[in-house]
């Protein structure tokens, strides 16, 4: 189980919208962002419910403009979730926004630097108790163009690391930051530092933490497309998580926002760092001795349970017997395929043996009525699920528990 750093905690959100807490012990939040234009109020609206819907706690939109600060006034009132104002460059987008209601401000040391400017922002915050979010970020640190000689006017600190230069000055902007906000006595601070580097991600927000108790929103800045973006995101994420570290996450892809909120939820599931909501599906990777298209079985599987399943019900889909009781030892409902067939267990008893055509169907049902059970106070989740037994005889299935 993961112990988690304690953290200052801060609350984001309002009555009609929810509250959010970030840090302290409050459950890790996963927040995304509209990736359509903010003025564009209907489709910004249509955005923010896809996102919740899909389960982000929080959306922050961009608000480039004065138009756009002023479509949050409409923007605002109808939605269901608390809403983040991205700022950057221009400090009276932060009070138009404030202004219009929004739950929680971001701001980029790396563009707003007036102390005045800052200022201000601050004290409109405090008025109404939003959070500040302080988003170092790598790519907006000016002082990055001239990184060596700005290291060693920091004394080298970090040297040693590899990214030593870029991390002082990533520390060194938020220090210079904070101070302004101490100076203010205000401590409603969640604190970011992304960057393209996993690596210099997972420094960054360890030297934090030894610094400061502020909570903390974890993120990968521009980690690219999906499909090479997961990596780059869950290896820090993941990684910090796990130690303790992170109060808010954002996985950042090149792609629909919602696949952020979906891959951000399934690693706090998997870390253990919130209650699942809906099916969980193990899977075997299928291997030279299956008898079934697993695979899109599979898919099929997970589109059924996601569309039909609210409990945290635990399903294997296992390709054959020969691995399959143990490696889904802890399933509530597993299914072993073999010789076009498929062997149903529920709660470790044998309830069907049909053909390929009806595993999907059959296994549906057995999740309906396991997750009706369960509603029903008939049974519990996680009960009786370690002494699945290969199914006998083996000679059914087409002798696949040969290899
Ligand atoms: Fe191969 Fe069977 Fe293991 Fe699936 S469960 S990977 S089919 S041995």
């Amino acid at each position: 189980m993961v112990k988690r750093r304690q953290t200052r905690k801060v609350l984001v959100g309002d009555k009609a919208h929810g509250w959010v807490g970030i840090g302290g012990d409050a459950p890790v939040s996963v927040q995304s962002m509209t990736s359509g234009y903010t003025h564009d109020i209907g489709a910004c609206i249509a955005e923010i419910h896809k996102l919740a819907a899909a389960g982000a706690d929080m959306v922050r939109v961009a608000v480039p403009e004065k138009k756009d600060t002023l479509a949050l006034k409409e923007i605002i009132p109808q939605v269901q979730v608390p809403i983040i104002a991205d700022v950057h460059f221009h400090f009276q987008r932060a009070m138009e926004a404030i202004e219009a209601g929004v739950h929680k401000i971001r701001l980029n040391p790396g563009n707003i630097s007036d102390r005045a400017e800052v200022k201000d922002v601050i004290q409109a915050c405090a008025a109404r108790k939003l959070p500040i979010r302080i988003g170092v970020n790598e790519g907006s640190i000016v002082e990055r163009k001239d990184k060596q000689k700005r290291m060693k006017e920091l004394g080298g600190v970090f040297s040693d690391n590899k990214h030593g230069h870029l991390l002082a000055i990533m520390i060194a902007k938020l220090e210079e930051y904070l101070e302004i906000f101490q100076a203010e006595n205000f401590h409603d601070i969640v604190i970011s530092a992304k960057s393209i580097d996993p690596l210099l991600v997972i420094d960054a927000y360890r030297e934090i933490s030894n610094r400061c108790d502020y909570p903390l929103h974890l993120g990968v800045t521009h980690a690219g497309p999906k499909e090479t973006g997961t990596i780059r995101s869950i290896v820090p994420l993941g990684h910090l998580l796990a130690s303790g570290m992170g109060d808010t996450i954002r996985i950042s892809y090149a792609n629909d926002p919602v696949y952020e909120v979906q891959d951000g939820l399934e690693l706090l599931y998997v870390l253990g760092l919130r209650t699942r909501k809906g099916a969980e599906l193990i899977a075997c990777p299928s291997c030279g001795r299956i008898q079934v298209d697993l695979f899109k079985l599979v898919q099929e599987v997970r589109k059924e349970l996601a569309a039909h399943i609210r409990l945290p019900i635990k399903v294997a889909v296992m390709g054959c017997v020969v691995n399959g009781p143990g490696e889904c030892e802890g399933a509530d409902i597993a299914i072993f395929a073999g010789d076009r067939k498929g062997i149903i267990y529920v709660q470790g008893q044998k309830v069907a043996n049909v053909p390929e055509e009806q595993i999907l169907t059959t296994l549906l049902d057995e999740c309906r009525k396991f997750q009706a059970r369960v509603e029903a106070g008939q049974t519990r989740l996680g009960e009786k699920v370690v002494d699945i037994l290969p199914p006998q005889p083996l000679v059914q299935l087409g002798g696949l528990a040969k290899g």
